[in-house]
């Protein structure tokens, strides 16, 4: 999904130039409605904003590509390599045009800046957030406007200051022979509080120049994976952040990936069942295809419906269904319960067999064709063991063995 993507936009034009906003939206709208079916000029329902698709597999998102934050990353590359090679003949021009008495991060925009240019000053916002100075002897660090204190949520010495501070380098806090801060000029000039995150920088004799180092990386380079995962890291939310720990649970059920996809999308709340068609202002009946008798939404469909309950019996789940009905107020609540409170492979049985139930009701739908649920249960436990069937074989290969990915 993310090669065609980028393919849209040659690379060397993203690692130079910020794509326009409207061009990176027109781009997401097609992708979106591609994912969800529909084609990309007539209105298919999208059941999530893209940015949503975007956030990673823990944290509630499918891990789609966000252009824009990607797109950030990869120009920052070319404002790392003007910071950490200032020889070159593009950095120079750089400076001399646009930051001729200060450094790349304290740089201003400027008048009538060049495009390549706005692009740059845009994306310093990435190596301001993940860059610091290793202490040198510290004649090339700025105390004000340079990340160099030690603190991880805080890397820069905060303003206002008083005047004179933002005039001097860090070597002129320290003492003049030997490299050891100057701990009585740094309780003068600072409040407690920044005199000891001063402090607490450590000044390693060995280091002779000062360097920039990007800290995600052991080597302290800048790489445009890192600088993309800390950009998207800024943008999710604290409460996706609190559902991580169940999101991993789904992901890491041992059953095939569509399955957990059928998990995702009723957890998103995306599972076009009647109602919600309905409530999106699709015009159709709203009881359940199978039993007509009730209404069909997601719990009627996980539970609820007859076809459903037997289909669950015949899986022998059913105990571990029975448990959590009472409990579940939603049925984000009930897939999180049953997925959270099962080992691997009993939540894979069980993810199987949701996947066997959708598709047969679809099925019915589209085809007229059904099975009784006695037999969708045998169905999702023979799938079921087929899968795992194919996963035992991949690891006494001793291949890898291919689990679903949670990384960046
Ligand atoms: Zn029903």
């Amino acid at each position: 999904m993310n090669a065609p993507f980028n393919s849209l936009i040659p690379a060397y034009v993203m690692s130079v130039y910020l794509i326009p906003e409207t061009i990176i939206k027109e781009i997401e709208r097609m992708f979106n409605s591609f994912w969800w079916g529909g084609g990309t000029n007539n209105g298919g329902i999208k059941w999530l904003a893209w940015d949503r698709m975007t956030y990673p597999k823990a944290y509630g998102g499918l891990g789609f590509r966000n252009l824009h934050l990607f797109n950030m990353a990869m120009v920052a590359k070319q404002g790392w390599n003007l910071m950490t090679k200032p020889n070159t003949l593009v950095a120079r021009v750089y400076k001399a045009r646009y930051f001729p008495h200060s450094s790349f991060l304290a740089s201003h925009l400027g008048n009538n800046p060049s495009y390549a240019w706005r692009s740059l000053w845009k994306s310093r916002q990435v190596l301001m957030k993940g860059c610091r100075w290793r202490i040198g002897d510290g004649s090339k660090i700025k105390v004000m406007h340079e990340p160099w204190l030690k603190k991880d949520d805080e890397k820069w010495v905060p303003s206002p200051q008083e005047q004179g501070v933002s005039n001097l380098y860090v070597n002129d806090l320290m003492l003049p022979r030997g490299k050891v801060w100057d701990s009585n000029k740094i309780h003068n000039l600072f409040s407690s509080n920044v005199a000891n995150s001063i402090l607490v920088v450590p000044l390693f004799g060995d280091i002779e120049e000062d360097c920039l180092v990007w800290d995600d990386d052991i080597h302290g380079n800048y790489n445009v994976k890192s600088g993309y995962k800390l950009l998207l890291q800024s943008t999710i939310s604290a409460e996706a952040s609190q559902e991580s720990e169940d999101w991993k649970c789904i992901w890491k059920i041992q059953a095939p990936p569509k399955t957990k996809h059928l998990l995702w999308r009723i957890c998103k709340g995306c599972l076009p069942t009647r109602t919600r068609l309905k409530d999106r202002h699709v015009q159709c009946p709203t009881s359940c295809p199978l039993c007509e008798s009730e209404e069909e939404d997601d719990v009627h469909f996980l539970y609820g419906c007859e076809n459903s309950k037997q289909a669950w019996q015949g899986a022998r789940l059913g105990h571990i269904v029975q448990s959590l009905t009472q409990q579940a107020s939603s049925s984000k609540d009930y897939i999180m319960n049953l997925f959270r409170n099962n080992d691997r492979k009993v939540a894979g049985k069980a993810a199987m067999l949701l996947w066997v139930l959708w598709k047969n009701r679809n099925n019915w739908i589209w085809n007229h064709e059904r099975d009784n649920g006695q037999q969708l249960g045998r169905l999702a436990m023979n799938l079921w063991h087929e899968s795992e069937a194919v996963q035992n074989e991949y690891s006494n290969r001793g291949q890898h063995v291919q689990q679903t990915s949670l990384s960046w």
